[in-house]
């Protein structure tokens, strides 16, 4: 059976082990630690570093595809490893438009897609300019390396909003700004897609963020019109075409209810690897966003994406301020005593607040009974307490 190289050490690639372990296929993992995530449970460990052209090299060596569970491997990298020979997935040509999320919108854009307005900024003045144009509702973002709200920006003023890009522009960092958009909820919309072409779409989920971080996600997302979530899946499916994409993609949206109470939905940002978001396939659908993805990378045919309940929830266990004193271990024999429905998934990470340590997912009838059952356990793992 095939072997997989996993570049990144974090949970998705944990979990990917998971599922290639029971494919039986061959994992590999190049990890920056011992300790990480994912080093923890891999057999085959290769210790290195992901901006290291040389680890990168040993780690895929045998391997029939090449896959990620983050995007910052530097792009030319894999263009060299694909030149060589290498099966990478997402090819660089796809990847890109996920490391760098002006070229994204601009991508995006060409493509017909629904994304907000958004500018360059290379100074101060752009900046002003694009206050004026969008009525003071700015978001900045970094181009590249952010993630869960980091290198994410709303000044409030544009006093703050010149004072921001005058010192991230001088901290060298690429910004752009778009449109603060008033959503009224974030959705996912998630393919898998192989080389071949064949697209699969998840149904669409809710995700509930703060502070840049997804807390919740409930799938299929409730009350959303068949319409509206056909048309998600298609443009996620269109996306994920157009742009060559292979494994799975996570296409961020933003639903906004317009004046007739119509929903309009815009385009995020884009992950192309499984993502926060589709942890709840994990428990509540035929085939997890972690074994389509590596059935999408080796180009084998992919598996349904049914539902086997009516709603699935998921509720990430996020550091709590303080780490409580009870081990975790009593903690999740708590949980189970109290919710045998209750599936708890834990990244073998040590306690850090707000750090995502793993996320519990609970299938049910209803979302919002299911969604009180997986807070709750989920609140218990994280502090020790019932509320
Ligand atoms: P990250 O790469 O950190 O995930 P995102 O671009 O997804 O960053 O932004 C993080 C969060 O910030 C989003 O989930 C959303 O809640 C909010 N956000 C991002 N862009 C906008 C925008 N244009 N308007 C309003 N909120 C936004």
């Amino acid at each position: 059976m095939p072997r997989v190289a996993v570049i990144g050490d974090g949970q998705l690639a944990r979990m990917m082990h998971t599922e290639a372990i029971e494919l039986g296929l061959q994992p590999r993992v190049l990890a920056g630690a011992p300790d990480a995530s994912a080093a923890q449970v891999f057999g085959d460990v290769q210790l290195g570093d992901y901006t290291n052209f040389d680890d990168l090299h040993a780690t895929i060596q045998g391997a029939s595809a090449i896959t990620f569970d983050h995007e910052h491997v530097p792009n030319e990298f894999l263009q060299r490893l694909l030149d060589e020979g290498y099966n990478v997935e997402p090819r660089p040509q796809a990847l890109i438009y996920a490391q760098d999320k002006l070229e994204q919108r601009m991508k995006l854009k060409e493509l017909g897609a629904p994304v907000p307005p958004f500018a360059k900024f290379d100074s101060v003045e752009d900046a002003r300019e694009f206050w004026e144009l969008v009525d003071g509702r700015v978001c900045v973002k970094a181009t590249r390396g952010g993630y869960d709200g980091h290198g994410v920006w709303f000044p409030e003023t544009l006093q703050e909003c010149e004072q921001l890009v005058t010192d991230l522009l001088e901290k060298g960092v690429v910004l752009y700004a778009e449109e603060k958009v008033q959503f009224a909820r974030e959705l996912s919309a998630m393919v898998a897609r192989n080389r071949d072409g064949e697209v699969k779409a998840w149904p669409v989920a809710e995700s509930r963020q703060a502070d840049g971080v997804c807390h919740i996600a409930i799938a299929p997302a409730p009350e959303l019109p068949a319409a509206v979530a056909k048309q998600c899946r298609d443009l996620a499916t269109k996306i994920a075409t157009k742009l060559d994409v292979t494994g799975v993609l996570a296409v961020e949206l933003f639903e906004c209810i317009g004046e007739d109470g119509a929903s309009k939905i815009l385009v995020n940002e884009l992950a192309m690897r499984p993502h926060n978001t589709g942890h709840w396939t994990q428990d509540g659908c035929v085939t997890s966003q972690f074994e389509q993805h590596l059935r999408a990378v080796l180009n084998w045919p992919l598996g349904s994406v049914d539902t086997l309940e009516p709603v699935t929830v998921m509720v990430n266990t996020l550091g709590a301020e303080e780490d409580p004193q009870m081990p975790m271990e009593q903690r999740v024999i708590e949980v189970m005593r109290r919710y045998p429905e209750a599936k708890v998934h834990l990244y073998g990470k040590s306690w850090r607040p707000g750090r995502k340590m793993g996320h519990v997912n609970v299938t049910g009838y209803d979302a919002t009974s299911t969604l009180a059952i997986a807070q709750h356990a989920a609140h218990f793992i994280v502090h020790a307490n019932w509320y």
